[in-house]
């Protein structure tokens, strides 16, 4: 995930990002609301925390402004000191889709971060892993310039794998999703479909996005993490 922290304690932002980093997120600061709000206005975020108390233009302001100001939408989690239920209200009020206070768990933090981009990204029509473009209303799927041609099952594999992108998704879990309660007797089926997945979207000489873990599961990234 790419993720905005807006928060001007240096030593909490730095322990955050730490903590995001260390668990592969990419993480990008502002220390005060118009340096974030600027940001934000210019970048692709998948989520944006932000703390509330915040010199230049306070969190409650920075998230309003984000949402009536016509830039994309983005999903915002505000942090606080204060755990009063007006607070609470006020940053509903500005938009904000979550809300923590401080002090927090930061693995909490995270797992709440998680959530809220896979549902921001559970809206977006379309998906995009790298180069990889994949339009869910026209079922039109491109890498670079370069169209796809895939099968049903393919695509529904494609689309569970780029949805759930950048993390893991367990064999299991694949396989409740493309069969339902009516699993194939074998292995096999999948690891067709996963092969011919991969043969489509991942050509010689270009970096490979679809990467299996071995008796665990597929995930989709630009990585090799
Ligand atoms: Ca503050």
């Amino acid at each position: 995930m790419h993720i905005l922290l807006v928060e001007d304690h240096a030593d909490l932002a730095a322990n955050l990002g730490e903590f995001l980093e260390e668990r592969g997120e990419t993480v990008d600061y502002a220390a005060d609301g118009l340096t974030g709000l600027h940001l934000a206005s210019s970048h692709r975020y998948d989520v944006v925390v932000l703390d509330i108390g915040l010199p230049a233009l306070d969190g409650v302001s920075l998230c309003r402004r984000l949402r009536t100001e016509g830039t994309q939408p983005v999903p915002i989690i505000m942090l606080t000191a204060r755990d009063t239920e007006n607070d609470k209200l006020k940053g509903f009020a500005s938009g904000a889709d979550d809300y923590l206070t401080k002090p927090f768990s930061l693995p909490e933090l995270h797992a709440r971060l998680q959530a809220l981009a896979r549902r921001a990204t559970g809206y977006a029509h379309t998906l995009q892993v790298a180069d990889l473009v994949f339009d869910t209303r026209t079922l039109v799927i491109r890498r670079g310039s370069r169209r796809l041609s895939l099968r049903p099952v393919e695509v529904r594999l494609l689309e569970i794998l780029m949805r759930a992108s950048p993390a893991l998704v367990h064999r299991q879990e694949v396989v409740r999703q493309l069969w339902g309660d009516t699993p194939p007797g074998s292995d096999a089926a999948l690891r067709g479909h996963i092969h011919a997945l991969r043969s489509a979207i991942d050509n010689d000489g270009e970096t490979a996005l679809l990467h299996t873990m071995h008796g665990v599961g597929y995930r989709m990234g630009h990585d090799d993490a």
